[in-house]
């Protein structure tokens, strides 16, 4: 099986036109967006290939589709009429629903659907199906994975004769732990950064996350019993203590919600934010850990030492996904992409 390279919300926070180049360096010929800004984006990178808008582009862009040789994404009936009558004849695939309940054919009606497939495949440049999983990360739901598999399996056998090039139904979870004999990718995203859909599930070996995110040691000092941290006042210091300061906040993307939560790595040791997450800073406990000064390195997200931090280890400690972790590093944090050792 191909891989799809998922590469939306700018390669999942990574830099989608360095990720897109460095994965078509390496062969990856099929690529996704959610957009048709990001598909000119990875497009304008040198990016060449197929590259799938999984959304929605208004039909007065209709035009940019051909021009980038751009293939969208059918999201129902009603878009593809609009689309053929604005006079586009541009690649498509049309997105079939088989129970998420976001866009797509309703897959319950196979007929309906081979219906709807066949008369725009006259009309339109229509060269491939595919289908979105929903639970495919979720050990005791395999029942429901395998009846949308089968409907997909089902609608894309009844329309066999077209030949269509590209159906596909696999996401990250899918392509790990299901199986089809009809998709000819798995549209891969999480995994390509080395995260997992959920956080109970485990990642083959030598999966490892692609992302470090490290940020720096602008302040140390003492703080004495009575003292309070940062806004609110939302921490009281008990003992002596030594805080550093980071000048890593929520306008960064680190998430408010960690506060008091979240910690950060320093010389291979846990420094606990301690306090509420500012925009621009945050301070952290670092009284147990030796020889941290101005200039420290500290990691918000990776390895130092024995200890490791993943953003799905942070997102789960927030009660949210390891994909808007990512997603949510705001765009004022420097990317630095090394080659891998
Ligand atoms: C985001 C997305 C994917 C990738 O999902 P992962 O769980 O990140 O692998 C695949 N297909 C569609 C339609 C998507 O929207």
């Amino acid at each position: 099986m191909q891989v799809m390279a998922v590469v939306k919300a700018d390669a999942y926070g990574h830099g989608d036109q360095a990720v897109a180049k460095r994965l078509f360096d390496h062969g990856v010929r099929h690529f996704a967006v959610s957009n048709i800004d990001e598909a000119i984006h990875i497009r304008s990178a040198g990016v060449e290939g197929q590259i799938l808008i999984l959304g929605y582009t208004p039909v007065g862009r209709a035009g940019e589709l051909v021009r980038y040789d751009i293939t969208q994404a059918l999201l129902s009936e009603e878009y593809a009429e609009q689309l053929s009558a604005a006079g586009f004849r541009g690649k498509c695939q049309f997105a079939l629903d088989t129970g998420m309940r976001r866009i797509g054919l309703n897959a319950d009606d196979p007929a309906a659907c081979e219906r709807v497939i066949r008369k725009y495949a006259e009309k339109l440049q229509l060269d491939g199906l595919f289908t979105h999983l929903c639970v495919a990360d979720t050990p005791q739901q395999q029942a429901f994975t395998e009846k949308q598999i089968a409907l997909f399996e089902e609608i894309a056998g009844r329309v066999a004769d077209l030949h269509l090039p590209y159906c596909h139904c696999m996401n990250s979870a899918g392509g790990l732990w299901h199986h089809s004999e009809v998709s000819c990718f798995a549209r891969l995203g999480i995994i390509l950064y080395g995260l997992k859909p959920d956080y109970v599930n485990t990642l083959p070996a030598g999966i490892e996350p692609a992302l470090t995110w490290k940020t720096v040691v602008s302040m140390v000092k003492a703080v004495k019993p009575g003292d309070t941290i940062g806004y609110g006042r939302s921490f009281t210091v008990q003992r002596p203590m030594t805080v550093a300061t980071v000048p890593t906040g929520y306008a960064d993307g680190y998430s408010r919600l960690l506060s008091g939560k979240g910690w950060a790595l320093i010389n291979g040791r846990k420094a606990p934010i301690v306090g509420r997450v500012c925009m621009d800073q945050m301070m952290l406990d670092v009284t147990d850990i030796p020889g941290v000064h101005m200039g420290s390195q500290a990691v918000l997200i990776g390895k130092s030492g024995n200890e490791t931090i993943t953003a799905d280890d942070l997102a789960h400690v927030y009660g949210t996904i390891g994909y808007e972790v990512v997603c949510g590093i705001s765009k004022r944090v420097d990317r630095i992409y090394l080659d891998p050792k």
